[in-house]
Formats: C-alpha cells, sequence, structure tokens
C-alpha cells in the first residue's frame, strides 16, 4: 500500500508543480527502481506505473528478464563502462540517457552498427561543474550534440539529461536546471528530434519542473 500512495501523493505533486509551469505541458515519470527488487517494482506497476530507471546493466538485465511479460518501458540512466555495451543492447532499453563522452558514443555507433540496430539516448550535461559528475561540459554540449547527430547514425539523440549539484541551496540548483534548460532550448531550434529535457529527482523535481523539465527521475520517493 506504501508504494501507491507514495505513487499518488507524488504525481498529485508533480501535477501542481506543472500547471505552476504550464497547462499544456506533460511530464513523463520515470520511477527509480535501483534500490528495489522486482516485487515492489510489481506493486508500482499494479498502480499503474510503467517507466522504470536503472543504473547498473546487470540489475536492469535481471529485473527486465523477470519483469519480461509486462508492457514495462526500462530507462538506463547509469554510466555505461564500454565493456558492458553489448549487455545493454542486449536488453532494448526504452531509453539511454547517459550518454556522456565522444569516446562511448563512437564505441556504441560501431556496436549498434553491427547489430543493425539504433538506440535512443540523452546526452548528459554536466550543469554541477563538479569534476567528479560525469557528462559534457556545457560549454561544448551544443557541439557535441551535433558531433554526435553527424557520426553516429545509429544512436538516435532525443534530448539531454542532467543530474544538478547535490546542495541545499535552491539557488545553486535553480542556476544548473536553468543553464541545462538554455541549451535545451538551443538545441530544439536546430533539431527537430529534440523533444526530452530529462532533469529532477526526488529532492529538486520541484525546482526542474520550473524550469521546463519534462521527464523527471524519481526513486526514493516512490519506493520509500
Ligand atoms: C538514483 C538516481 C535518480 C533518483 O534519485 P532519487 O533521489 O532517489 O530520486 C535519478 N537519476 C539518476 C541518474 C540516479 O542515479
Amino acid at each position: 500500500m506504501q508504494i501507491r500512495d507514495n505513487l499518488g501523493s507524488l504525481i498529485e505533486r508533480i501535477e501542481i508543480e506543472r500547471l505552476k509551469y504550464s497547462s499544456h505541458h506533460i511530464i513523463k515519470l520515470v520511477a527509480v527502481s535501483k534500490y528495489v527488487g522486482t516485487e515492489q517494482i510489481l506493486t508500482a506497476y499494479n498502480a499503474g506505473q510503467r517507466a522504470y530507471g536503472e543504473n547498473k546493466v546487470q540489475d536492469l538485465k535481471e529485473k527486465s528478464q523477470i519483469l519480461q511479460n509486462l508492457p514495462l518501458e526500462w530507462h538506463f540512466i547509469g554510466h555505461l563502462q564500454e565493456n558492458k555495451i553489448n549487455q545493454l543492447l542486449g536488453l532494448k532499453p526504452f531509453l539511454f540517457q547517459a550518454l556522456d563522452s565522444l569516446k562511448l558514443a563512437s564505441a556504441l555507433q560501431k556496436r549498434l552498427e553491427s547489430n543493425r540496430q539504433t538506440l535512443d539516448c540523452l546526452l548528459e550535461v554536466n550543469s554541477s561543474l563538479e569534476s567528479t559528475k560525469g557528462g559534457f561540459a556545457l560549454e561544448s554540449a551544443l557541439q557535441s550534440y551535433k558531433d554526435i547527430s553527424d557520426s553516429c547514425p545509429n544512436i538516435k539523440l532525443k534530448g539531454i539529461m542532467t543530474i544538478a549539484t547535490n546542495s541545499s541551496d535552491t539557488k545553486i540548483i535553480d542556476s544548473c536546471f536553468r543553464k541545462t534548460r538554455d541549451i535545451f532550448d538551443r538545441l530544439r531550434s536546430v533539431y527537430e528530434s529534440v523533444e526530452i529535457l530529462s532533469m529532477g529527482m526526488s529532492g529538486d523535481y520541484k525546482i526542474a519542473i520550473a524550469n521546463g523539465a519534462n521527464m523527471v527521475r524519481i526513486g526514493s520517493e516512490v519506493f520509500k
């Protein structure tokens, strides 16, 4: 019952923020299931939740295989090591949200090409200016988006993803999301395929939605 209640209350809170932003805006909730097993995912599924995010290929593999008969949408949201590319592609995820380097893009492209496969991806941008965080620097994101679009035909870029600074200062978080939104708008004016702005987690989704996020990735608030 807890998960069902968590989801219900979260969706209500997302809806309030959505309406503050724009009643014409649509937001997809990706429930980040990395903390839980398939039983909890099944509970969330029965409460109506369809999209799930995992950040380890092995976990995605196990959970998606156990739940393969359900019409779930699996998002891979973690850093992808090159030696896990084959495994991830075999699972045919709905969206890979953390394409974070040109080197990874080129390794992915090679593998996709030989598999005659395509993969929907988001470019991860590092909006927090923390060198420990992954993703493309804000200054190079536009150019990298172009480079990947031009040279990796099997990678279908759909937009961008960011993780804000882990801070209690809402002004700093707001600035991460605002900068990411700015890149999203600039990309969208060039590429028709740019649709998804994935930002916002349990602690900061309200600030993300105020900055135009149309996909939020929320774990602890769903599975607490
Ligand atoms: C874990 C994780 C989330 C969800 O974090 P919560 O704070 O539990 O909502 C979102 N995005 C990424 C990339 C994650 O790794």
